[in-house]
């Protein structure tokens, strides 16, 4: 039989690939991590998280939920491991990202249809077809180039940052107390409160702090879901407190009230020793944030295991170039998964990768193309990138109830409607996969 390459062990990577060798093929897979690092990544391992540590909700009824379920139906080996190394996060599915990719690592390494190269792949022309291209937001140079003149035109690209993490027995407990909002199931958050002068304060600080400006500031896109704080700040002095710093549902034990702010830290790793500052992305100079974060009440000591930063992130304008099974429109056997397709976020893009699997199978044993489904998540989020309307002004996303098809009658209640969608969905799904 045929190999089939994949380039890039990244989280959409690895999945296809252990797919693609469940399904009996032969996998040639291309990491260059190990050769040559990215500006984000930190480690040699594959499915590394570069940012945050959550695949995001797990709650039935939601979407990411959704395409969690029919991941799972599907067998998705990344949210196996996910699971495996889960830390306490609430309703969230939080990861112990270094047992997480060493476990991944290991399954593809181990896995004996899977050849791995640790190479770093400069040209399309380098690689033999059926391939894969599965190298992310932070595409080698040469490579980008070589696909931007294959597919003739500018890479789309918005930036991304990243949350700084801290070490566990640096954070003051005697004011940081563990409570999750509204004190719903176990008190997995670390919380900070900040007084208004505290907060306004920090605000200040943060506004005059010295940032690291982007190459191509002149058109600085953020993406919403992971904007940095200081861009937050600037649409206004209170935008803080109604996102990551929002305090209601946190009571201080101390005051027996909720803070003016509060600053939440998550579990990073099985032990606890390390934690996040959840939706602190930031692209502040280094000392700056050493120094303004230690202004947080109960991180006066913190000791910073990893800083934020911000980085280009690309993608290709997919409605346009790809086909609907996302192989390129200028050559059948050229496939693209994960997030350089446009979606937006770690199970995302995942998801693309396990889905271009299965096309990729169904092309080699000459089937015709059979998509998941419009109404399940899955279809709703493949949609999402190859629906041809959407190619004047394409923006990544991540999964959201506004993908999925809206339901024909008139249902008021909105928890019923989501109930309802989410059904449909999973029907779907099943008849689909059997
Ligand atoms: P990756 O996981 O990046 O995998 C691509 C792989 O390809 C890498 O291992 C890379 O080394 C390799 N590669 C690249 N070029 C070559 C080449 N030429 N030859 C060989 N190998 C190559 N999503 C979230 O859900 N939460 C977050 O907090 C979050 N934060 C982010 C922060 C930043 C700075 C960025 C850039 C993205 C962030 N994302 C986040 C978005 C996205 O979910 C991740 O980038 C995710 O890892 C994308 O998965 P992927 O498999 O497409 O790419």
């Amino acid at each position: 039989s045929k190999n089939i390459t994949v380039v890039g062990a990244g989280l959409a990577g690895s999945e296809c690939a252990l797919q693609l060798a469940q399904f009996g093929f032969d996998v040639v897979l291309y990491e260059m991590r190990g050769v040559k690092n990215t500006p984000a990544h930190k480690t040699d391992h594959f499915a590394e998280l570069v940012c945050s540590n959550s695949f995001g909700s797990l709650s039935e009824v939601s979407a990411p939920g959704q395409l969690k379920w029919e991941a799972e139906h599907l067998g998705s080996f990344i949210l196996k491991a996910a699971k495996e190394f889960a830390v306490p996060a609430g309703q969230a599915l939080g990861i112990d990202r270094e047992r997480f990719a060493a476990k991944v690592t290991e399954l593809v390494n181990s896995h004996p249809k899977i050849t791995v190269k640790r190479d770093v792949v400069t040209s399309l022309d380098q690689i033999p077809r059926p391939a894969v291209i599965a190298t992310g937001p932070l595409t080698d140079e040469g490579l980008a180039a070589s696909l931007q003149q294959h597919f003739g035109d500018e890479f789309l690209y918005f930036f991304d940052a990243i949350a700084p993490i801290i070490d566990a027995d640096s954070i003051n407990t005697d004011i940081a107390w563990k409570a999750d909002r509204y004190d719903k199931g176990t008190p997995d958050y670390y919380n900070c409160p900040l007084d208004k002068e505290q907060y306004f304060n920090f605000i200040n600080e943060i506004k005059a702090a010295r940032k690291i400006e982007p190459k191509h500031f002149e058109s600085t896109e953020f993406f919403e879901g992971c904007m940095p704080i200081e861009a937050m700040i600037d649409r206004g002095d209170q935008t803080l407190r109604f996102g990551p710093m929002k305090p209601v549902g946190l009571t201080n034990p101390k005051t027996g009230r909720y803070p003016f702010a509060a600053v939440q830290l998550r579990q990073d790793n099985k032990e606890g020793t390390a934690y996040n500052i959840v939706g602190f992305q930031t692209r502040m100079a280094y000392g700056e944030q050493t120094r303004i974060f230690r202004m947080i009440p109960g991180l006066e000591n913190a000791e910073f295991l990893k800083l934020g930063s911000i980085h280009r992130n690309m993608y290709i304008n997919s409605p346009k170039r790809l086909n609907r099974d996302l192989s390129s429109k200028n050559d059948p056997w050229l496939f693209f998964a994960g997030q350089i397709t446009g979606v937006e976020g770690y199970f995302e893009s995942t998801c693309i990768g396990l889905l271009v699997a299965r096309f990729l199978r169904q092309k080699l044993q000459d089937q015709s193309f059979s998509p998941p489904p419009r109404t399940s998540a899955m279809g709703s989020l493949l949609e999402a990138i190859t629906d041809p309307f959407r190619e004047k002004n394409f923006q990544p996303t991540n999964i959201n109830f506004g993908l999925l098809p809206p339901l024909a009658d008139s249902i008021k209640d909105k928890k019923e409607k989501k109930t309802q969608q989410v059904r449909l969905a999973q029907e779907a799904l099943r008849s689909w996969s059997n």
